[in-house]
């Protein structure tokens, strides 16, 4: 390599291969090729992120360099986190979670209908994403979401969205996969957790296992002097609501909740869609400042300015306070699940920003081409990796996202690359089908549905449409796909071992012998492998086992009795030989 002068490269979100070639003083064939030594084909334009780059001059041992990072941070980074004196308290967020079919649904769904105002949201009839709820005068925000992905998706983004988890445990199931799931992710959030036991009012409901269960899993309940506040409720019935809203404003309480209003309004986008006549209908959840209608906001690449702001029951609704969900029109573009945003002070500097968001996304998704993860993989498999190929529809595109990030965090040891073809809003389309096509592509749907004519046309082509309404079936069934495409792994057990104290016959595809078993035991159809001394000289099959000249199923430790082998390959067993017995079975992988 040649040696180049001491220098400093500085990269902002990635750089191009061309790019760190001229950097590096070396011509772009030089450095791709330097890169083909190590595994790594690479074109020109491609773009390499950070950690890419850092460990490509590395790998190459080019010294004297030095890489860093160029901080293109704007103003949107400055989400206002800490609180001035001036904060006021704001109700809590609370998001429910826990096992299909334990409850969830339910509980929403009362909470909506015994404690907002009569008659109000019996008109909603809607999913609604989020909703506000008054107990004691005072305001509960309550998130409904497509799954614990969408929150592990916005803990991704880098923001607090829950204050406090309700996990529903049904008192007559117990903890399942997603109780423990939904307890993870309150931890790893740093939100408090209540528990609510649900099913009180069921047959075999048996709320002291269901804490003992809970307290299995790392949730101490408070009457057994721990710190987790566990409410028996029904429901369905209604039971004992009140005192699990009661705890949640005690929670709230403690926990000290507040929210600068003084500040230009910010927050998250909670999910967010097209409609006809509309545009672009977003739903967000203030965190800071008062969101007015007329202001202009920008959230990623998305800005607009609002042009309506609806509350939960669909009213018109002129400023929204810290911990509202409101719904949105006038954003340009659909801004994504989990961004955030921030309210500017015009319209240009609004497009202006969304402007450098999309090109910052844009280094990073481009830098995603390569990155170091990708790069240690080629380094060491030399692509022997299968690629699992996935076309995403969702009916929001919050589920997308969710789906999407969720997918990615199916871990597969690195041995399958996920491939997203293509993502998108909406039914599946004849699109879909053209894009899906010949290239082992699955079209996931998540919540949408798939017209007649473009099932038929699937059905046709042989392209695999699959559509979901539960989260956790569609990442199963991926995961399915995926253990598919991983090799298979050979098992070999050890079973026994025999010492060969006689040969009787000795033919082209088959040995007779007679032997005393020294270790384990040995039974037709096991496979062996002859040792001479330290040498093995090859591999044999067992076909049947004598005791005193009669077949049997086993010879075990202690015993002598004649052995019939086949042979693959021509082969002579003599006395003092030693048979080690074993099975092999091929065993699909799990993740
Ligand atoms: P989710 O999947 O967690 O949202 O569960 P759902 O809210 O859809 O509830 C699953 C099933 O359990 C439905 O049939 C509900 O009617 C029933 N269910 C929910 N809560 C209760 C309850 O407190 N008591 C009884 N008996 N059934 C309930």
């Amino acid at each position: 390599m040649t040696e180049v002068q001491e220098k400093i490269i500085q990269i902002a979100g990635s750089i191009t291969v061309d790019e760190l070639a001229k950097a590096l003083g070396l011509s772009v064939t030089q450095l791709i090729g330097e890169l083909f030594k190590e595994g790594i084909v690479a074109t020109i334009n491609q773009r390499l992120d950070f950690d890419t780059a850092s460990l490509i001059i590395e790998e190459l041992g080019i010294k004297g360099v030095r890489i860093e990072r160029k901080n293109t941070s704007t103003k949107l980074t400055n989400f206002h986190r800490e609180l001035s004196d001036k904060a006021v308290e704001r109700p809590p967020v609370v998001a429910v979670m826990g096992h299909v079919d334990h409850g969830k649904t339910t509980l929403l769904d009362t909470l909506l209908h015994k404690k907002t105002v009569e008659g109000e949201a019996g008109g909603i009839t809607q999913h609604i994403s989020a909703y506000q709820l008054e107990h004691e005068g005072r305001k509960i925000t309550f998130l409904d979401t497509p799954g614990h992905e969408a929150f592990a998706a916005i803990r991704q983004h880098g923001a607090m969205l829950t204050d406090i988890v309700v996990i529903v445990v049904a008192a007559d199931d117990g903890v399942k996969p997603q109780t423990i799931e939904a307890i993870k992710f309150a931890q790893g959030a740093n939100a408090k957790i209540i528990v609510a036991i649900n099913k009180i009012d069921r047959e075999g409901a048996d709320i002291p296992r269901t804490m003992a269960d809970l307290a299995q899993n790392g949730l101490q309940p408070e009457e057994w002097g721990g710190d987790i506040t566990m409410v028996p409720i029904s429901a369905k019935r209604g039971d004992n609501l009140d005192k699990l809203l009661d705890m949640i404003l005690l929670t709230a309480d403690i926990e000290e909740l507040k929210a600068d209003v003084e500040i230009p309004s910010e927050g998250l986008v909670i999910e967010s869609h097209m409609e006809v006549g509309k545009g672009s209908v977003v739903n967000l959840l203030v965190t800071g400042g008062e969101l007015k209608v007329g202001e202009f906001i920008v959230a990623g690449n998305a800005y607009g300015k609002v042009r309506t702001m609806l509350d939960f029951r669909a009213k018109p609704k002129g400023k929204a306070t810290p911990s509202t969900p409101v719904t949105v029109t006038g954003f340009k573009d659909l801004p994504n699940f989990g961004d955030k945003f921030i309210e500017v002070k015009d319209e240009k500097t609004a497009r202006k920003m969304a402007l450098l968001n999309a090109q910052q996304a844009s280094d990073a998704s481009a830098s995603a081409n390569v990155t170091s993860t990708d790069l240690l993989r080629m380094m060491n498999t030399a692509d022997n990796s299968k690629v699992f190929n996935v076309i995403i529809k969702g009916d929001v595109l919050g589920s997308v996202t969710s789906v999407v990030d969720s997918l990615k965090m199916i871990d597969t040891g690195g041995e399958i690359t996920l491939n997203i073809v293509a993502t998108g809003v909406g039914d599946i389309t004849e699109n879909d089908v053209y894009m899906a096509e010949g290239g082992e592509t699955v079209i996931y749907g998540f919540n949408v549905s798939v017209p007649t004519n473009i099932a038929k046309m699937a059905a046709r082509d042989g392209v695999n449409i699959r559509t979901y309404r539960i989260i956790y079936e569609l990442l199963d069934d991926a995961k399915g796909e995926m253990e598919k495409l991983l090799p298979a792994e050979v098992v070999e057990t050890e079973t026994g071992e025999m010492k060969i104290k006689g040969v009787f016959r000795t033919e082209k595809t088959a040995i007779i012998a007679g032997g005393e078993v020294i270790k384990g035991e040995v039974r037709p159809q096991y496979l062996a492998r002859v040792y001479r001394g330290k040498d093995e000289i090859g591999e044999v099959e067992v076909e049947s086992v004598q005791r005193e000249k009669i077949k049997v199923e086993n010879l075990v430790e202690g015993e002598t009795g004649g052995i019939a082998l086949k042979l693959e390959k021509k082969l002579t067993i003599e006395l003092n030989d030693r048979l080690k017995f074993f099975t092999r079975e091929i065993k699909k992988r799990k993740l």
